[in-house]
Formats: structure tokens, sequence, C-alpha cells
């Protein structure tokens, strides 16, 4: 039986997850085609500005959710027996405030419950005790969540798919069916993986209209408190947050962060930046000698990623489209994987492998 070409565009953890899980299947001929790689660092690109942690904010009932509960499972093994993948378990605390509302808080509505639906999938789930909270909290709960080092991560799942034959190259498209010209073999590919994030807004063939941007501010520091946490809110404005994330053999500590919707500069605000420091020692003191405050923060870098947001959820969807020279092609979308797109992102990459497979059995048929 001769191969199936199939180009994934796009080169973020949703596109090399993707093209990872499908390159198993060697009735399959991949080309992974993207204008930014791993190893890039680009505000059109939100990869590798992500924490990344697992901290499970999918509705119950939802696609999200069960993207988020199917990809525990294969974070926890690359934890545990991958080390080279750049991902380790870590002690995270998760508080809440009665006071806290607008765009955090509800990001964060299902992750801060004390029945929270995951409380059965990651291990350690505890509520903690009126003891246990920092002044100023209302209630809490501890569990074992893992970082990612997404340095190490993008160039990881890379690494795994050279490994099982697939071809990467560069490569921008206006038109979403372009992508087909672009497989390595020289002939028009059969299928298109549609995992270019936030610039579906703008990709002829697409425009997602419930696309949107939702811009994230950090800081990556070298210092460690030794687990991570985060919060319902702050008070510094419904869209800014808290949360300290530990990276994996060595990534640093990123410390975040803000979810301002419809934002799309890529500059760094120094006053965010301040209030993002201040805020993480506030939560967690051990980031620095006791007494000291920002001063003792030793800074890698500031930083600001677009998280892929998207009216409606996630979209892992089959269609044809049709392209400028009026043939249709297959594509099967994954995008709008908004400040989840690592947590969800085995879930989510197995549903659109099942995609694939349905779309080229139903063109073989034909
Ligand atoms: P992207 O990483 O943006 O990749 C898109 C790809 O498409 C790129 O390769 C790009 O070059 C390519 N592309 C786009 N247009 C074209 C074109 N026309 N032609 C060719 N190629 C094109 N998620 C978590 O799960 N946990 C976290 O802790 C977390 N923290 C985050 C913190 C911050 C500050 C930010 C910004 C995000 C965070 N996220 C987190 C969210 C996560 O980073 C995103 O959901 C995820 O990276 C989206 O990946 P993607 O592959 O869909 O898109």
């Amino acid at each position: 039986m001769s191969q199936h070409r199939v180009v994934v565009l796009g080169a973020g953890v949703s596109g090399l997850t993707a093209a990872f899980i499908l390159s198993k299947n060697k009735n399959y001929s991949i080309t992974v085609a993207a204008k930014h790689m791993p190893g890039d660092y680009d505000i059109e690109y939100a990869s590798p500005w992500a924490g990344a942690n697992y901290l499970p904010v999918g509705k119950e009932g939802t696609p999200s959710q069960e993207y988020e509960r199917n990809t525990w499972p294969e974070l926890a093994k690359l934890a545990k027996e991958h080390p080279e993948a750049g991902i380790h378990f870590q002690d995270t605390l998760v508080y809440r405030r009665k006071k806290d509302k607008g765009p955090v808080s509800e990001w964060f509505a299902e992750l801060i419950r004390e029945d929270a639906w995951f409380s059965k999938v990651v291990p350690n789930f505890k509520v903690l005790s009126k003891e246990e909270l920092p002044k100023g909290m209302d209630g809490g709960t501890s569990f074992t969540s893992v970082c990612i080092n997404t340095a190490i991560y993008l160039p990881w799942l890379v690494s795994q798919c050279l490994k099982n034959g697939v071809i990467f190259k560069r490569g921008v498209v206006k038109h979403i069916a372009d992508a087909t010209l672009l497989h390595h073999s020289g002939k028009k590919a059969d299928l298109v993986v549609n995992c270019t994030g936030l610039f579906s807004l703008f990709m002829e063939g697409v425009q997602d209209k419930n696309m949107y941007p939702a811009r994230g501010q950090i800081v990556l520091v070298r210092n460690d408190p030794g687990y991570m946490a985060t919060t319902s809110g702050t008070d510094d404005g419904e869209d800014e947050a808290v949360y300290i994330m530990h990276r994996a053999a060595g990534g640093g500590c990123i410390l975040g962060g803000c979810l301002q919707a419809d934002r799309w500069d890529s500059a760094v605000d120094p006053n965010l930046a301040i209030r993002i420091m201040k805020r993480a020692i506030a939560l967690t003191p051990e980031l620095v000698p006791e007494g000291k405050g920002i001063e003792a923060l030793d800074v890698i870098r500031h930083g600001v990623g677009l998280r892929p947001m998207r009216k409606g959820g996630i979209r892992t969807e089959k269609e044809t489209i049709k392209g400028p020279d009026g043939n249709g092609v297959r594509v099967v979308h994954s995008i709008g994987h908004g400040g989840y797109g690592y947590q969800t992102s085995w879930g989510c990459a197995a549903a659109v492998v099942r995609l694939v497979d349905e779309s080229l059995t139903e063109k073989a048929r034909l």
C-alpha cells in the first residue's frame, strides 16, 4: 500500500505532538513545515514562552477536560521514564480568594475547586487546612504536578519525530491549501494538519474569527522556591495573575503573569514586570533570602507570549477547504489551545490522529 502524504503545518507543541503520534503509523509520510521552529523566540510562536505546567482548567464534559485527563498519564510517564524530555514532578499549591473575579478567576474556576474533577487524576491531591493557608487566602489545594522545560521538550519532540522519519522544513503559507505543496516528496500532500495557532485568524482558507490573543508576560529567574504556586487572582487588576513554575533540568523558574485579552504588543511592560516579581515573592517567600525583595531575584530574561485563545474552545475538526485552484484540500484543524496547549497536548493530538485516520480512510474509499 502506498503511503499517505501528510503535511503538519506548525511546529509548536500542538504540531509536534500530532506529528510524533502520526509518525508511529508507517502508512504516513510526514513533513512538518513551519515559519518558526524550536529554538526560535518570536511573538508569533507561543510554545517556547509557556511555563509550562499542568494546572487543569477544562470544564466538566468539554473536549478540553478529556484532553487534559488523557494528557496527564503521558506527561507523568515522560517525567518518570524519560528525563531527557525535560519534564519533572513538582509539589504544587493552588490558593483561592473569595474576592477574586474577572478573567483570571474565571480561567481558574475549575482549578481552584476543592472537589476538582482532576483530584483523582494527579497524585497527592489534598485540600489545605485553615492553618496551612497564607494570610489573605480563603482556601487552597495541593497536589503533584509537572513542569516542562520547553527549551528541552520542544527539541525532544523534534528528535522523536526525526527518529521516526519525519522531515522538517521551513515554510510560510498564505492559504492553507498551499501547505499541500510543502511535502518533502515534491508531490502534493493528501492532507494538511493545521496547527498554526493564533495565526489561523489570518490564514486564507481558515480565517477563524473565534481566535484572539491573550497576552502573557513572564520573568525567568535563576531562583528556586522548591515548589510551584498560584492563586485565583491578585490585587493589581482582574487580568493580572501570579504563578511560579520551576522548570526541569536547570531551566530556571518562570514568574507570571497576566491574561490580557486582545492585546498583541510584544514589548515587555517594565511596570508589570515589577508587579510580577513582587507578587511572586509575596506568594513564595522562599524565592529569595529572608527579608530580601526583588533585588534578590537573579533575572535570566523577561518575555511576552500570546496565548492562542478561541471562543468556543479548542478546535479539533476535519474539513475540506477549497484552494485557490478550486480543488478541495483535506484539512484537520488543531487550533485554539489558549493557556493550556501543553496540558492538553497528548489528549488533543490523539483526537487529531483519529480524524486524520478517518479522513484518509474516506479518501482511500473514493
Ligand atoms: P504555536 O506554538 O504558536 O505554534 C504555531 C506554529 O504555526 C509555529 O510553528 C508557527 O511558525 C506556525 N505558523 C503559523 N502561521 C504560519 C504560516 N502562515 N505558515 C507557516 N507556519 C505558520 N500551556 C500549558 O499547558 N501550560 C502552561 O503552563 C502554559 N503557560 C503559558 C504561559 C505563557 C506566557 C503563554 C504565552 C502560554 C502558555 N501556555 C501554557 C499555552 C501554550 O503555550 C499554548 O497553548 C501552546 O504553545 C500553543 O501551541 P501551538 O502549537 O498551538 O501554537
